[in-house]
């Protein structure tokens, strides 16, 4: 069945402007495993779009060949909203800039209405429970508030994920090593996808509480399975991640186009498209849990001059960087050590080296949990 696509309009914000969603739809409606994909919901982050460009065409190729087993949705850009703010020449697509705040945060929790339409109806079998709890959230989502721009654009990617097996929500970080965050109770197949993908750093959330767009997606079914203490009666349905692709500036050809082959083998692998993925190489990494990551602040205003490069592993209370001060009047006296309080692999840091008081400068990947980091919070607002 041939690929369809299909343009969907947002609410006009203002005369004369008008922005759209593009969907590429292929298999069968309904056909499962269904995959779901899109890029830049941060709509500065832009090595995703480069790589979904290139699965579209692996993709389009596989349905020429009638290997498109299960149903894959898929966006070429998640956000037209954040992709037209520009801000004196630069595109300020993380935060919405008429006040609806970070894109990838908040985003409607479908637990409670679809808790609603499940009254009595849950009963021990865990595929019939499965169809029941999909069709619920599906509902749910279809009935979301379609008031703003904003409202309409979640409602819409939120409509066209839920009921998917599975949920790529691509983005990249500002100087970064490739990482995958999913739920812990999904460690095994994101594992398997870090092996896809051979990425270096796999981050294990537990149900944070900020519901951005993968949690917003495997959140429903972690909560309704507690709940009502389905335990086995009820699959753990959705897998969603955000794939970290790197760097913002990670954005080449020959990146792209491996990052897309990797995904489009582990489609392979969960039998969404047809053919032989090869064997599973093993991940490169061991999954770490996200309170485990330590997240270095700049403890006051000035330059970051780092010790270390990404991709180096560190010792709890190694010297990451200092913070030099540029307004002291004696240099020896400008420095501040900024410190790792992990062990572990420094994978992420800031572009910007002028750091203002508290900034998140960088991030390593350890696996004992820390004291100082919540769980069930994520990084930023
Ligand atoms: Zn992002």
């Amino acid at each position: 069945m041939p690929r369809i696509t299909e343009e969907i309009a947002l609410a006009s914000p203002s005369p004369g402007t008008r922005r759209s969603l593009k969907v590429h739809r292929y298999g069968t409606p309904g056909a499962r495993p269904k995959a779901y994909f899109h890029a830049a919901l941060h709509a500065d982050e832009w090595p995703g779009l480069l790589t979904l460009n290139h699965l579209i065409g692996l993709l389009d190729a596989a349905d020429a060949e009638g290997r498109i087993a299960g149903e894959i949705v898929l966006l070429p850009y998640a956000n037209p909203i954040g992709l037209s703010q520009h801000h004196h020449g630069y595109n300020t697509g993380r935060f919405a800039s008429d006040g609806g705040g970070n894109f990838n945060r908040h985003w409607p929790d479908l637990t409670d209405a679809a808790m609603e339409r499940l009254d009595g109806k849950i009963g021990k079998d865990p595929a019939a429970n499965d169809e029941m709890v999909r069709a619920a959230l599906k509902a749910a989502a279809a009935d979301l508030p379609r008031r703003t721009e904003l409202e309409i654009l979640k409602a819409t990617l939120l409509s066209l994920s839920t009921g998917a097996d599975m949920v790529f929500d691509v983005h990249c970080d500002d100087v970064s090593m490739m990482h995958l965050y999913a739920h812990k109770n999904h460690r095994d197949e994101v594992m398997t996808l870090a092996g896809d993908m051979q990425s270096p750093v796999v981050l294990l959330e537990d149900d944070p509480d900020d519901l951005p767009f993968d949690s917003a997606n495997t959140a429903p079914w972690v909560r309704i399975k507690r709940r009502l203490g389905l335990d086995e009666a009820l699959p753990d349905g959705c897998f969603a991640t955000t794939v970290e692709l790197r760097g913002h500036n990670d954005v080449m050809d020959d990146l792209a186009r491996s990052d897309a082959a990797g995904l489009f083998r582990h489609l392979m692998r969960r039998g969404v498209v047809a053919g032989d993925p090869g064997p599973l190489v093993a991940a490169p990494c061991e999954a770490t849990p996200l309170e485990g990551m330590d997240v270095l602040r700049a403890p006051g205003t000035g330059i970051v001059a780092w010790r270390h490069e990404i991709g180096t592993r560190v010792e709890a209370g190694e010297l990451m960087a200092e913070l030099v001060d540029i307004e002291a009047d004696d240099p020896a006296a400008a420095r501040t050590p900024i410190h790792s309080r992990a062990s572990g692999l420094f994978f992420a840091r800031k572009a910007d080296t002028l750091a203002r008081p508290g900034d998140q400068i960088g991030k390593i990947a350890g696996a004992e949990p820390l004291s100082h980091r919540q769980a069930g919070s994520l990084l930023s607002p």
